[in-house]
C-alpha cells in the first residue's frame, strides 16, 4: 500500500503495499439505489480518460476491453467493503465516504507497471491520500492475468483502504494494518503461513513480538517480508480468536501499543499477564494449533469470487 499526504498535510506517509471506483466532483453515494438491496452492487456505464468505467455506490472500475470481469467485481468490492467496514469500523450504511474508490484493472503485468508506475511484481496496490482527518483519494490498482492471485490481492488491499478510514490523523501501525489485510484474505494464504509458521516457531526463528510491532515499514527480503506479513496475520487471529478480543478492542490495543510500547499496552490490556508470557503463549498456539481450525475460525464473511 501507498499512502500519501493530502496535498497540504505536511508528514509524509510513504510505504510499498492497492483500489477504485466514480466520478468527478461528486461524492461516494450518488448512484440511485432502488434495488433495495441492503448492499447494492448496481452500476453504471461510463468513461474517462480513455477508460471504460462501471460506477457503483463507493467504486469506479476502470477497464479497457470487454466488460466481464468488471461486472463482476462491483459486487465483489461493494460486499467485501460493506463488510469490512462493519466489521472493523462499525459502519453498517453502503457509502458515505469521502471520495468513491477508482480501481484500475490492467491485463498484464507490463500494463500494471507502465500505467500505475509500480512495479509489477506488487500484482496490486492500493494508492491513498490520507491526511488532516479524512481520506483525499483511494486508488486501487491490480493486475487481472492471474484470477486465483486477483481475489487474494483485491481483499487484501480493500483492507489498507477501509482502514485508512480510522486512521486519517497519524499512520495506521504496519503490523497491524497487514495482519489485518492477511487476516482479511481467503483461508488458504493463512493456512499456508501458519504451516510456515509452526516451523519458524519450532527453530525458534520468529521475531520477537517487540520487534514486529516497531518495523515501520515491512522489512526487506523475501524471508523477512514473509514472515513479518505471517505473523502479523497470526498475531491478529490470535487476539481475535484465543484473547476474545472484538475488532473495536484490537483497534483500541492498536492505538495503545503506538501510544507506549508493546510491553506496556499488552500488560494494560491483559492484567494478568506479562507481555513475556502472553508472548510464550503466543507461540505454543502457534505450534499447536489444528490446519482445520484456521479455515473456520477467522473466514471473511464474503468470499469475493463466490459472490454472484
Ligand atoms: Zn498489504
Ligand atoms: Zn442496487
Amino acid at each position: 500500500m501507498r499512502r500519501r499526504p493530502a496535498a497540504f498535510a505536511a508528514v509524509l506517509f510513504a510505504l510499498p503495499c492497492l483500489i477504485a471506483l466514480v466520478a468527478g466532483s461528486a461524492s461516494a453515494g450518488d448512484v440511485v439505489s432502488r434495488c433495495g438491496e441492503s448492499v447494492c452492487c448496481c452500476y453504471q456505464r461510463t468513461q474517462s480518460s480513455g477508460w471504460k468505467v462501471l460506477e457503483s455506490k463507493c467504486f469506479r472500475i476502470h477497464y479497457v476491453g470487454g466488460s466481464e470481469l468488471a461486472e463482476r467485481l462491483v459486487p465483489i468490492c461493494e460486499r467485501n467493503c460493506h463488510d469490512l467496514r462493519s466489521r472493523w469500523l462499525g459502519v453498517v450504511r453502503q457509502g458515505g465516504w469521502s471520495v468513491k474508490c477508482d480501481v484500475y484493472l490492467y491485463p498484464t503485468g507490463a500494463e500494471f507497471e507502465r500505467r500505475s508506475r509500480f512495479p509489477q511484481q506488487m500484482w496490486g496496490v492500493a494508492d491513498l491520500s490520507v491526511g488532516d482527518g479524512r481520506v483525499w483519494m483511494r486508488r486501487l490498482h491490480v493486475r487481472t492475468d492471474d484470477r486465483d492471485k486477483l481475489e487474494n490481492v483485491l481483499v487484501h488491499e480493500l483492507t489498507h483502504v477501509v482502514l485508512a478510514e480510522r486512521f486519517t490523523d497519524r499512520q495506521i501501525p504496519r503490523w497491524a494494518d497487514e495482519g489485518i489485510a492477511v487476516l482479511s484474505e481467503p483461508a488458504e494464504r493463512r493456512e499456508h503461513y501458519a504451516e510456515w509458521l509452526r516451523q519458524e516457531a519450532s527453530s525458534r526463528r520468529l521475531y520477537s513480538l517487540r520487534e514486529l510491532t516497531r518495523f515501520a515499514h515491512v522489512p526487506q527480503g523475501e524471508r523477512q517480508s514473509e514472515l513479518f506479513y505471517g505473523q502479523s496475520g497470526a498475531l491478529v487471529e490470535y487476539l481475535l480468536t484465543e484473547r476474545k478480543l472484538s475488532e473495536a478492542e484490537i483497534l483500541k490495543l492498536i492505538d495503545d501499543v503506538q501510544r507506549r510500547g508493546w510491553e506496556s499496552a499488552v500488560s494494560k490490556q491483559f492484567p494478568t499477564l506479562s507481555s513475556v508470557r502472553f508472548e510464550s503463549e503466543w507461540r505454543d498456539w502457534l505450534l499447536s494449533r489444528p490446519a482445520t481450525e484456521i479455515a473456520a475460525s477467522v473466514a471473511p464473511s464474503a468470499s469475493a469470487f463466490a459472490a454472484p
